[in-house]
């Protein structure tokens, strides 16, 4: 990583752990020392989620160093430390999307945009991955436009097929639909995967909240996906909502009020 991509990291780092929980609708009752206490409660896990793989990398690569690794060992630990930094660098990869989220109060310059091609694009990238594990990906779609930034709407949709693929099983089907609604342009991700519980259902949104923690490790979560979505929402005003039944599947909405 080059001296200026690393500053960059650095400063979106700092303006990550330092921002500011902006109240919404729900919380406009929230006062000063309840946002100071978010804050710092999001600070705390935000570096206790990348002290934690680095601890590992350290380990290993120690171990390694003072010669304590047999070498028919050695690709397994190197594949273990190879795993831990792609975790990590997906963990930044999501802190900065995070912060570049939170630095705008709104989209710079909204366009008119297809969600179905959107869509589209994302089930492509995200084909092979399901193929892998046996799923299938159907698309019911028709042209949907609405005003709105296609790259956050991309991300919007990848963060939510990335989910319907890690948390479903093998031979498991997506289904992804786009169009109008009477509410307004919809989007709509269903897997028929291992479900939300009731009670977890609203926190799943909060920044690295996880029904099972260690599973979303085992996945390559990083707790971040869905408040990144919840962001791009907000930015859009769309809605978004999940209906869930454990061990049947869950199905996330996203509208765009007309
Ligand atoms: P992660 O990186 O852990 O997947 P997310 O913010 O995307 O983080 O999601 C938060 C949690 O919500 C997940 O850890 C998982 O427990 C739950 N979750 C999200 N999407 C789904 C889904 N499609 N099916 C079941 N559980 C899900």
């Amino acid at each position: 990583m080059s001296e200026e991509k690393k500053r960059e990291m650095y400063k979106a780092l700092g303006r990550f752990l330092h921002i500011e929980e902006k109240p919404d609708n729900t919380d406009s009752g929230k006062d000063k020392a309840d946002i100071e206490r978010m804050r710092r409660e999001f600070t705390a896990s935000a570096s206790h989620e990348l002290k934690t793989p680095l601890t590992t990398i350290s380990g290993y690569a120690e171990m390694m160093a003072n010669g304590m690794v047999k070498p028919a060992d050695m690709r397994e630990f190197s594949l273990k430390i190879y795993k831990e930094s792609s975790r990590m660098l997906r963990l930044i990869d999501d802190i900065i999307n995070l912060s570049e989220l939170d630095e705008g109060a709104g989209i710079e310059n909204p366009e008119k945009v297809d969600l179905a091609q959107i869509a589209g694009e994302a089930i492509l990238v995200y084909e092979k991955a399901a193929k892998e594990k046996g799923i299938q990906i159907f698309f019911s779609h028709e042209p949907t436009y609405i005003m709105g930034d296609a790259i956050l709407i991309g991300e919007l949709v990848s963060n939510l097929l990335d989910n319907a693929v890690k948390y479903s099983g093998e031979g498991g089907r997506i289904r992804v639909f786009v169009g109008d609604t009477t509410k307004g342009a919809e989007i709509s991700v269903k897997d028929s995967g291992i479900g939300i519980p009731e009670k977890d259902k609203e926190r799943i949104f909060e920044r690295f909240y996880r029904v099972d923690k260690s599973r979303s490790k085992r996945v390559g979560g990083t707790g971040l996906g869905l408040s990144i979505v919840k962001h791009i929402c907000a930015l859009h005003s769309a809605d978004i909502r999940v209906k869930s039944e454990v061990g049947k599947g869950s199905t996330f909405y996203v509208t765009f009020p007309k």
